[in-house]
Order: structure tokens, then C-alpha cells, then sequence
């Protein structure tokens, strides 16, 4: 369905709202990652839920469980194209997260990033509404701070590979903070650590999805570097909780604010962890950083802390065995697909 079509069909067949205290929420990207997981989470506390995304890196696989849902709405649209919902609530989700998938097409990454955001900023200030921007500690760069705390300006290069993601985010927080000095607008900015869990892609590139889909088909496991640059790494309920808990902050708590699991780990560290958790009998193999490739990563999450009451509760061996069952049985299921007969057309 696109836009146009839902809010034609919106005025005949309104979705129903099962509680006065329900809102409509816009989530774009919601069929990514995360933007799934959030929908879920929001369709599961009574809201009406508009997924908006163009499909680049999410998938409808990742909302069928939702589909049936009468208060949720799946609409296919680019958000680089202004559009006009009427929705109580934006969270704006839409770019790919994994640097493969983000420098696929830079030139659209930064697109995204930019009018994306403005396109979700004019719509909130049109209807006078809060909107939520998923922004990333990919602003810190390669960062001098460490841990990063959210005064610090960071360290990116504007015209490295990595820039159309980190420069475009960090216009985005801009834009976010000029729409709400000049226009005195409700904005939330969280700045998200890496994230990992269930329906992230098994070809996503990111770490955690490659070394766990490596160590499940017993491939080697491709270590970037020599494996002691650090991540921190944040289960996916973790995050979502720490979503909604800024979103439905005081309107003075606008962020930027870090959210992350303050753990630290070497990225050899993560993949010997993937390793034994799995009981895979991969060995690891080394190939080049790639370039521009933060060498330390971990948030200070006081501020999460102070105004949200917010800290991470799921340990990385938990978060990594939650997400190796999702795999694997994502892995089976994929295999006993490829094995199925064809059926042969009864025409
Ligand atoms: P993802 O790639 O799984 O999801 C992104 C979603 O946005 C996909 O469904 C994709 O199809 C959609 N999308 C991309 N460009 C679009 C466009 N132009 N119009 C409409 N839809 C578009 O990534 P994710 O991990 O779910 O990340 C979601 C958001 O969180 C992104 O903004 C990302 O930058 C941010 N973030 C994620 C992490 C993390 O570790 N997961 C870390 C930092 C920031
Ligand atoms: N990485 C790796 N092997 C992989 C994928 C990533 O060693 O198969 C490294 C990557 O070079 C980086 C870290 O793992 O140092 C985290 O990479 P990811 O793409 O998950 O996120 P980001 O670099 O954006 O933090």
C-alpha cells in the first residue's frame, strides 16, 4: 500500500482504536531490525502502528507475525519523498545501519539521512507532534573520548567511506536541533550503540549476524584487522525499552543521549564467544580493516541513566544465545525451503 492509497482508505475504514490512551505511531524502517522490534513492542501496549519503509534493508518477512494485526499498516515509500500521515508520533528508524549495506549506495545513504530526517521533522511540526530520531554512536567517528559521553563532538572524517552514514547522521541531529530551537518542536534523539538480536539479517554484514551465521554453517569466521578494536553490544529488548522510555520522557529531555550496553569487548573476544556458544567447529579468518574502522567503542550511559532510568539488564552471553536460537532456527527453515519439491503449475 502507499500513502496515498492508506490515508484514502484511512478515511472510509479507520483503524480502531481499543483504548482512549492508544496513539497512531509512524515508524520508518520499521521492517529493519529494530523497526520491527519497536512495533511490536508499541502494537503490544494498544497502539495503532504505520510501518513506513522502502524495503531496502528490511523485509516483510520481519512483520508476517504482525500482519494480521487489525491496528497495524504496512505502507512501502522512500522516505528521501515528503509524505503526510496522520499519526500522533514519529520514530524515525529509516537508513541501513550495516556499513556494507549503507555504502552500497552512499549517495542515497546521505539522502536518506538528510531529507529522511526533514521530511519526518515537517510532518511533526505540521501536526504539532513528538518525533523520535534514531541517531548513532557513529557521530563519535573514531573516537579521542572514551568512554564517548554525549558532550563530546567526535572525530569523523566527512569524506571517508563510512561519512555518508556518520556525516548524514550527524546533519540529521543538526536538523533535529534546529527545527526545535527555531520552531520550538518536542524532539528525542537517542545515540544508539551497536545493537544485536532476532531479525537482524543473516547477510546483514555486521558482526554479530556474520559470526554467528558463520560459526551456525561451520564457515570461518572473518575477523576485520587483528580483532582488538571494541564494540559494545546491546541486546535488542534493551534498546527498545530505552526507545520508548525517551519518547515518553519530559518534553525537556530532548537528548542527544547514549544508548548502549556499557560492556566492552574485542571483537576476537565476540568471536571466540560465538564460537563456544554455538559448539561450531569454525576457525577464524583474518581479513583487512576496513577503512576508517573505529578502533574503541563504548558508551557512558550516566545521562540514560539520570533521565530515563535506563540501563541495559540482558548480559552478552544471554543476548548471543537468544540470538543463536533465532538463527538457527531462521538457518533450518531457509534449508528446508532450498530442499522443497517445486510444485509444478496446474495449468
Ligand atoms: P536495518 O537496516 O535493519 O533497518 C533499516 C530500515 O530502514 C530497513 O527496513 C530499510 O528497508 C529501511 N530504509 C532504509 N532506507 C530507507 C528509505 N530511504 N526509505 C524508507 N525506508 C528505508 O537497520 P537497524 O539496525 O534496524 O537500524 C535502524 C536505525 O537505527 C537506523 O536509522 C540506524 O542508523 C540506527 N542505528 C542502529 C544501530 C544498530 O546497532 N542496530 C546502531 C546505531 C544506529
Ligand atoms: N567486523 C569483523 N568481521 C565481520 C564484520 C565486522 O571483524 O564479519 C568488525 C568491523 O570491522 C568492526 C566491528 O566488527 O570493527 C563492528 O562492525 P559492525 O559492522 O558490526 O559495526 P560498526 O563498525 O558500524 O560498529
Amino acid at each position: 500500500m502507499t500513502v496515498e492509497q492508506f490515508e484514502s482508505a484511512r478515511t472510509t475504514t479507520p483503524l480502531t482504536r481499543n483504548k482512549s490512551s492508544a496513539k497512531r505511531i509512524l515508524v520508518t524502517g520499521g521492517a529493519g531490525f529494530l523497526g520491527s522490534n519497536l512495533c511490536e513492542r508499541l502494537l503490544s501496549k494498544g497502539n495503532e502502528v504505520l510501518c513506513l519503509d522502502n524495503l531496502q534493508t528490511g523485509t516483510r518477512h520481519n512483520l508476517t507475525h504482525l500482519s494480521d494485526n487489525p491496528r497495524f499498516e504496512f505502507i512501502e515509500h522512500d522516505v528521501t519523498a515528503a509524505y503526510g500521515l496522520e499519526v500522533d508520533e514519529i520514530y524515525n528508524l529509516a537508513c541501513p545501519a550495516s556499513p556494507p549495506a549503507y555504502q552500497a549506495d552512499p549517495v542515497h545513504t546521505a539522502k536518506t539521512n538528510f531529507l529522511g530526517a526533514l521530511n519526518a521533522l515537517d510532518l511533526a511540526k505540521a501536526r504539532g507532534i513528538k518525533v523520535f530520531q534514531a541517531s548513532t554512536s557513529e557521530v563519535y567517528g573514531d573516537p579521542f573520548m572514551h568512554p564517548q559521553r554525549e558532550d563530546y563532538w567526535g572525530n569523523v572524517n566527512p569524506i571517508g567511506p563510512r561519512a555518508c552514514y556518520d556525516e548524514g547522521k550527524r546533519c540529521a541531529e543538526t536538523l533535529f536541533f534546529d527545527y526545535a530551537r527555531q520552531y520550538d518542536m518536542r524532539i528525542k534523539v537517542c545515540r544508539i550503540f551497536n545493537t544485536y538480536g532476532p531479525r537482524m539479517r543473516p547477510d546483514d554484514g555486521r558482526v554479530v549476524s556474520n559470526f554467528i551465521v558463520q560459526a551456525l554453517r561451520g564457515e570461518d569466521l572473518t575477523i576485520y584487522g587483528d580483532g582488538t578494536q571494541t564494540r559494545s553490544f546491546c541486546y535488542v529488548d534493551d534498546l527498545i525499552e530505552g526507545f520508548v522510555r525517551l519518547m515518553n520522557s519530559p518534553d525537556a529531555v530532548t537528548g542527544p543521549i547514549n544508548l548502549g550496553n556499557p560492556g566492552e569487548f574485542e571483537v576476537g573476544e565476540l568471536a571466540e564467544m560465538v564460537i563456544a556458544e554455538t559448539g561450531s567447529k569454525s576457525k577464524i579468518a583474518y581479513r583487512p580493516l576496513p577503512a576508517n574502522d573505529p578502533q574503541r567503542r563504548r558508551p557512558d550511559i550516566g545521562l540514560a541513566d539520570e533521565k530515563l532510568d535506563w540501563r541495559p539488564t540482558v548480559p552478552l552471553a544471554v543476548g548471543l544465545s537468544k540470538t543463536i536460537a533465532y538463527f538457527d532456527e531462521f538457518l533450518r527453515r531457509e534449508d528446508a525451503a532450498m530442499k522443497e519439491p517445486i510444485k509444478e503449475s496446474a495449468a
